[in-house]
């Protein structure tokens, strides 16, 4: 599925859109391996996204897992520092056609859904 961008479509709006400047993000942090920052269309009160910088399509084209090791660290700092663990939170990554862009990331969302 594509994803409109004003008037551009696009399969990776992370390779596309963030990591060459298109679209300016709001960054919670930032490693060597990951970026996470606030999701552009927030189904979510907090809603944000860990991307990997490398272009890893899904999850069955990830071969490094300590990857995944860092994005639970990255979210854990960010749980604890939001006190989501006294409140709510679920970590996502969505696959086959649950996922819009086709490059690897991972949903952490807290609190009541937007419409
Ligand atoms: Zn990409």
């Amino acid at each position: 599925m594509n994803k409109q961008v004003g008037t551009l479509k696009t399969s990776d709006f992370y390779c596309d859109f963030v990591f060459s400047g298109k679209v300016k993000v709001k960054k919670v942090k930032e490693t060597e391996n990951l970026l996470a920052f606030h999701h552009t269309k927030s189904g979510y009160e907090f809603h944000i996204v860990i991307v990997p910088k490398e272009h890893i399509a899904n999850l069955t084209d990830l071969k490094d897992m300590d990857l995944v090791k860092e994005v639970f660290e990255i979210a854990k700092e960010i749980v604890i520092k939001e006190g989501f663990d006294k409140t709510n939170y679920k970590i996502i990554t969505n696959g086959g056609n649950f996922q819009d862009s086709k490059h690897l990331h991972f949903h952490l969302v807290s609190g009541g859904k937007n419409e």
